[in-house]
This record gives C-alpha cells, structure tokens and sequence, in this order.
C-alpha cells in the first residue's frame, strides 16, 4: 500500500509500526449540529482507507472521538464553546445536545455504511486522562499558567509548525491578527490545554475540578489524549480533513511528542473538502445538507457513497445534485446488475431450499477475472486511486467473465467500496411508456411462437437502449 503523508508531502510505502496490525485514529465530530455531506465525505473516505486496509490483510484497530466540549468557535482560544453556545442557541442543555447530535452523527455513518470504529471516545468520559497528560506536560516544563488558562508554550517545541509547514515566526504574525482574548498569553501560538470557569467561561455548564481550577479541557489534548489511551504512544494513521492541518494536528504532535518524547503519528492522511456552490459545506455557513435530504429525494445512500469515491480523496470536490442524480443512476444499473446476476447463478433459487448450499458463484477465479482482481488492487494500493478502481468495476460488469465469477469479483471490489452490493435488490427503473408497448407486442409475438416478429422487437428495444431477458415470470425490462 501507498499513501500520501502530509508530514513529508509524498506518497510513502505504508509500513505500519506492528503488521499486521495498524492503529487507525479518525477526528471525530463536535456533536453541537447535525452531521452533513461534508463531513460524510471524510468519514466515508476513512472508510475507504479501512476497507483497503483489511482487504489488504492488516488488521485496523479504530478509534473516533467525539468532541463534546472545549472546541472553541476560534481555532486561536478565542470565542466560545460551540457545545454551550449549540445548547443556548437551541434552549437545550449540553448534554441533550451531546445526546442527540452524537446519535444522528451515528445514524448516518449507518446511512452510508461506514463500519463503526472499535471505539467512539467522548471527551466528557476522559477528562481524568487529559488532566493526566496535562501534569506531565507541566512536570516536564511545557506550561505556564495565567489568571484565565494553563497553556502549552510551543517556544518549547522546536518542532513546532513541522506538519503545516510554517515558520513559527509566520504564525506568530497570523495569530497576532486574531482577537488575543488573554493578554498574559506570551505568544499567540501557544494554546490552551485547560481553561478555568473564569471570566467568559464563568458561566461554563460543563466543569470538573483540577490543580488548575475549576473548568474544562482545551480541544486539542482531547485528541492526544485519547489516541493514545486506546492506541498507544505512537499510532500508525491519524485521519481528519485539511483544515485540521495548520492548528489542531499540529497542536496535537507538539503536546504528544513533548508528553512522551516520542514521534506521535506515522502517516498523517488527509482529505480534502467537500464544497457547495464553490464554498466549504460547513454548519458555520449553513450552507449544508444532511442525509435526510438525500433521504428525502427518491436517491439512496449509497448513490452518495458512489459519487464520493469517483473522486480522489486528496482533490477537492463541488457537489451538486445533478452528479448526485447520475450517480444514482448508475448505482441503480449496478444493483440490476448484479441482481441479475445472482439470478443467474440460481442464488435466489438457492435461498428458498430448506438447507442452503453454498451459493454457487463462490468460485475461484480464472485469468481473466485474476487480471481484473489485480487491476483493481492496484488502484487502491496506489494512494488509494478510488476513482480508477471504480472504473476497474465498470469494466467487470462490462466484461464477458462467467456470471459467477463475475458476481464474485464485484462483491470482492464491493467490501472495500462498500457499496451494500450483496444485501441490494432490484431497484425499479422507471422504463418509458413506449418501451413498455414494444415489450407487450413483443410479448404476444412470443407467446404466439412468431419468433421472427419477436427477435425483431428486441431488436428495436435494443436499439433504443433496453434489454430485455425472457424469464420464467414472463419477460423482464431493463435499461442498458
Ligand atoms: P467538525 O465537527 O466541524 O469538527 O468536523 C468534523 C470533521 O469533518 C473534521 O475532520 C472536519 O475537517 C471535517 N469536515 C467538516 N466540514 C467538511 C467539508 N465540507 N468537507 C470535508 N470534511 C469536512
Ligand atoms: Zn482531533
């Protein structure tokens, strides 16, 4: 496997710490608004990255946390936290908006079968680890503490701005522009890791006591902390979208490496965004769409899941609903696809039997398909190139490979896609009156044994984009 690591800026060999096993670490939501597409596209592209993984032969541990306090609305300490600003917004308490953002958050990954993290870390559960970490960042001399915080001073790690690529001294300029809310933060750079229920925190809901004070944890040590709670000192892939890079993954590394004086993260993968209408889909803008709104439309999940792999995680994608549109039609041609497939192989014929024996497309693979098998591993090994892979399944169900292998490759494609391919069934295509007529005629031709008059009629469907297939329920449409 090949992957893109931001740290060094090139596609490296994946060598994970302790193959097979790879530590896997995904930025997880702040539960303060409903999950939408944008964020769908990193998870499902996390997803992806997983599937390929284990497709591969590593076994991937996961683990996501969910943020349900100290992500402030500024990336620099200032603002407020988004949880107490959501619950004052929607005259809910914070809990109930952990509550329910985190279960529709859930709901949807389900929507768009991503496969659930061994692990879902709330920071409200661990607070007692982050203020661990924050001990030994402070006994090892990291920190400073003013009237308001306890901060990390990243004049102490040199390394600091290594991820992003910045100059500390470049930072320090772009941070200075931003409202400094404490004036005895020595540099803008440096960031909170605990803040005190003080001043504009005083009314703070969610607090716990600490040698600092009362209040809460800074965002950032979250993240650390619970990566390596569950995944140790080092971990093998740490996962978020590009605009985690400049300040949160590199506050991450600052506060882990001086914690423990090791190097955090070994691959760092990162996606790009998901736009709309040329901007960023956030909840900041509210210029975004949730599941239900695709639920809403006579377009399914997995059309989105399709849409999103036919472009490279790294490149940056506009979404609309006319590339939506398409690519539910060409996952409904898929599933008919493969559905008619199965009926080949006698799958459905199968299932009906008191005792079910193995479904007979589960088969080895000849040259051909082997060849195909191996085109497909290719692309994903390459950076994970979902694009090219799914090309690579267009041409399998283009392919005249016997129908059980056929059904077996694609299902194999389908675990790293995770297309739901195997569970689908036929999905009605909506067939145009004509068409409709000519079947008909072509129907009474057949039954009165003009087998002439009929072969014609296909062949006029045919050419108007239909086939049609004569089965024991009568004959059945479907477009081309
Ligand atoms: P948030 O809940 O805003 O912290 O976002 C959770 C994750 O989704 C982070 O990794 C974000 O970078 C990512 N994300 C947010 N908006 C988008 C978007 N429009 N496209 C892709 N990823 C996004
Ligand atoms: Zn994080």
């Amino acid at each position: 496997m090949k992957l893109y690591n931001t740290a060094s800026r090139k596609i490296e060999d994946f060598k994970p710490l302790h193959p097979p096993e790879v530590t896997f670490y995904s930025c997880g939501p702040t539960v303060y608004d409903y999950t939408h597409l944008g964020h769908l596209r990193t998870y499902v592209n996390n997803d992806v990255l997983k599937r390929a993984l284990t497709f591969l032969g590593y076994k991937v541990k996961h683990v996501m946390n969910i943020t349900d306090v100290g992500h402030l609305t500024g990336d620099s300490d200032e603002g407020e936290d988004k949880m107490e600003k959501g619950a004052a917004k929607k005259g809910a308490t914070v809990w109930e908006l952990a509550r329910v953002y985190t279960d529709y958050f859930i709901s949807s990954l389900d929507e768009m079968n991503v496969i659930r993290p061994d692990v879902f870390a709330n920071a409200t559960q661990h607070i007692p680890e982050f203020i661990e970490m924050i001990k030994v960042l402070e006994s090892k001399g990291f920190t400073y503490e003013t009237e308001e915080a306890l901060y990390f001073d990243v004049s102490k790690f040199p390394k600091y701005g290594k991820l992003s690529g910045q100059k500390l001294e470049d930072k320090i300029i772009a941070a200075r522009k931003e409202v400094r809310v404490d004036v005895n933060k020595r540099n803008p750079a440096d960031f909170a890791l605990w803040f005190k229920a003080i001043g504009r925190f005083k009314n703070h809901v969610m607090r716990w006591p600490s040698a600092w004070g009362e209040g809460f944890p800074g965002w950032h040590i979250e993240c650390s902390a619970m990566c390596m709670r569950y995944l140790g000192e080092t971990v093998d892939i740490h996962a978020g979208a590009i605009d985690l890079i400049p300040v949160h993954h590199e506050n991450e590394i600052a506060q882990s490496e001086a914690a423990t004086g090791k190097q955090f993260v070994r691959y760092w993968f990162h996606n790009d965004f998901l736009l709309v209408d040329g901007q960023k889909m956030s909840k900041s803008l509210g210029n975004f769409y949730t599941i239900d709104d695709i639920k809403n439309q006579p377009i399914g999940p997995m059309a989105l899941r399709l849409l999103f792999l036919q472009t490279h995680y790294r490149q940056i994608m506009n979404f609309t609903w006319e590339s939506l549109s398409a690519s539910n039609k060409a996952y409904n041609k898929l599933v008919n696809h493969v559905c008619e497939l199965k009926q080949e192989v006698g799958e459905n014929q199968n299932r009906h039997r008191k005792s079910v024996p193995k479904p007979t497309y589960d088969v080895g693979f000849g040259e051909e398909a082997k060849n195909y098998r191996q085109k497909f591993i290719d692309a994903i090994s390459d950076d994970l190139q979902a694009p090219k892979a799914v090309a690579v399944l267009w041409e399998v169900v283009k392919s005249n490979l016997p129908p059980n292998e056929k059904l077996n490759l694609i299902f194999e494609i389908d675990e790293v896609f995770g297309l739901n391919l195997k569970k689908a069934d036929f999905i009605a295509v909506e067939i145009p009156e004509e068409i409709i007529k000519l079947a008909q005629e072509r129907e009474e031709a057949r039954l009165a044994k003009d087998f002439k008059k009929s072969d014609e009629l296909r062949k006029i469907i045919r050419e108007k984009g239909y086939d049609i297939k004569d089965t024991d329920g009568g004959s059945k449409i479907s477009k081309r």
